[in-house]
């Protein structure tokens, strides 16, 4: 019944990516691998290659992009059909890939690796639920996606809708009140002992519980009884901050959580900030409580320091023996340099000598009149990142009556940060991305992942803390490729020393760009 896989097709060679692929991959003990899979050559080889099904094809064709992205075209081959993608590479090496890979891509800020994982997924489950004859309206939950923020997440959701259109596929975002499909798991000595399934969907409980994939049926056995929690939230994928899932799980009488076992792929996104250690425990949580052997996880930033890798590593193995099966392969992409801006943006260091310059050097950029030659000016939208939410509400405050009347007044700046409610942060987010607000004033709650289209630029009001802040922050501009994006730094005398992080990125991403005439396609392990 289980792992009915396809016969391998032999992969037409014909890609004709430009693009040279050079890999390696790690057995996670160390020894790294070079590996050279085939890049995928066009969107439409995801169907007529990679048998994505036509109706993902289709909506993907809808979204006009034209060609896929490195990010694109060297990770979905190898998410989708690893044993297509490395062809007789596989059979020499004679590595098992039928249970697919662990993921880990590090790839530019706008580059696309939203939609990299969202078909990997949703392909996932099309192609277990197409094997297994499972019915179109079945709903259970085979992924979770977790991002850093809200906004991440509920952005996530919007491009997962387009893709799942006509699919029967759901994706949700996770909620403080929803319930979810889990099974209890009573804290005891004996580590990864599974219980009882809580319950399935409202009506079709039995139904689903046929259905359940195949590698469940090896769970351990079932101890406990079934308890409903009210109706269950009917989604295939659920996207969630690390907060929100974890407090379903630990919801519950005292010495029991609930586990996930039904989950298939875990995509952590931004997946360096979901394991710094601010989200550290509640990252583990979450992958602890997704207990299926046949687990895929995907790592995806822009950024990934080596000991991020080593911990993501470290848990993979973990929980390999933890589930005592052998892991899998851990297979790495690295799209450009590591920790470097897009190359579409001019970024420019404005020395203001102190707090009150910073004011009057932003007063500035809000005159479009204003002479100003040292390059390209700063054209709303744009967004303004200060250090603390503190500072995002003082300098709201000061700003606010900057813009005249007629031109829409106080309307035109607002603030987003972690002090507002939900319901707020909804609302500027709505307003922002129609065009009403024009300059945005906010914290690194929103540096991350965020895809506004029109954003012609960032001030750094305050320094970024890192230099992987920095690309982060000024990645909310030249997206998908665009030009014309501006990254303003102020920075004052105190701030001297901190700048310097900030000097070296731009100039590492400058030599990068300058010096690789082709883009360039890199695995790594
Ligand atoms: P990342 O997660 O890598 O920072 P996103 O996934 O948010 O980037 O994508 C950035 C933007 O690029 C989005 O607006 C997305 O719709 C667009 N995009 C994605 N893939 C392509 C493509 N192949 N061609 C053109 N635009 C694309
Ligand atoms: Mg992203």
């Amino acid at each position: 019944v289980k792992k009915s896989k396809k016969k391998k097709k032999s992969c037409s060679s014909s890609s004709s990516s430009q693009v040279a692929a050079a890999a390696e991959t790690t057995k996670k003990k160390d020894e790294r691998r070079q590996l050279t899979p085939q890049p995928l050559g066009s969107f439409g080889e995801l169907r007529s290659v990679y048998g994505i099904s036509r109706r993902v094809a289709e909506n993907l064709v809808a979204q006009g992009y034209r060609e896929p992205t490195e990010v694109q075209l060297g990770s979905l081959p190898m998410l989708l059909r690893p044993e297509i993608a490395l062809g007789a590479e596989e059979e020499e090496e004679g590595e098992g890939l039928e249970r697919g890979v662990d993921f880990l891509a590090v790839a530019p800020t706008g580059s696309g690796k939203t939609i990299s994982f969202l078909i990997a997924a949703v392909n996932g489950i099309m192609r277990r639920r197409w094997q297994d004859k499972v019915p179109q309206d079945t709903h259970e939950l085979e992924a979770v996606i977790i991002a850093p923020t809200r906004e991440l997440s509920h952005q996530i959701v919007n491009e997962g809708q387009k893709i799942l259109q006509g699919t029967g596929l759901r994706i949700l975002a996770m909620n403080k009140h929803m319930q979810l499909s889990a099974e209890k798991q009573t804290l005891r000595e004996e580590e990864g002992e599974e219980e009882e399934e809580e319950s399935g969907s409202d009506e079709d409980e039995d139904a689903e519980s046929d259905q359940e994939p195949a590698s469940a049926k090896e769970a351990p056995q079932k101890k406990e009884k079934k308890k409903k929690t009210g109706s269950v939230a009917k989604a295939d994928l659920l996207v969630t901050t690390p907060a929100l899932l974890l407090n379903f799980l630990n919801s519950g009488p005292a010495g029991s959580s609930k586990v996930l076992p039904s989950v298939r792929d875990l995509v952590l996104d931004e997946a360096d900030v979901l394991l710094d250690p601010l989200f550290r425990e509640q990252t583990f949580g979450i992958w602890t409580a997704c207990t299926n052997p046949d687990l895929r996880t995907s790592c995806w930033s822009a950024t990934m320091g080596s000991n991020i890798e080593s911990l993501a590593t470290e848990k993979l193995n973990a929980r390999a023996a933890l589930l005592g099966v052998s892991p899998r392969p851990l297979v790495r992409l690295v799209v450009g340099l590591k920790d470097t801006a897009v190359p579409n943006i001019t970024h420019k260091l404005t020395y203001t000598a102190s707090e009150q310059g910073k004011l009057l050097a932003l007063r500035q950029l809000l005159r479009p009149t204003a002479k100003d030659d040292s390059g390209p000016p700063l054209r709303p939208p744009f967004l303004v990142f200060t250090q603390t939410i503190d500072r995002a509400g003082a300098l709201h405050e000061e700003l606010k009556y900057d813009i005249p009347l007629e031109a829409g007044g106080s309307a035109r700046i607002a603030a987003l940060h972690g002090g507002l409610a939900d319901a707020e942060r909804s609302a500027v987010m709505r307003r922002f991305r129609a065009g009403e607000v024009w300059v945005l004033i906010t914290t690194d709650v929103l540096a991350r992942g965020v895809d506004f289209a029109g954003v012609n630029g960032v001030v750094n009001y305050d320094v970024p803390g890192s230099s992987a802040a920095y690309v982060h922050r000024v990645g909310r501009t030249g997206r998908a490729g665009r030009e014309g994006g501006v990254a303003v730094t102020f920075y004052t005398k105190e701030d001297i020393p901190f700048v310097k992080t900030v000097a070296n990125v731009i100039a590492a991403s400058k030599k990068l760009y300058a010096s690789t005439p082709t883009r360039f396609v890199k695995w790594v392990s």
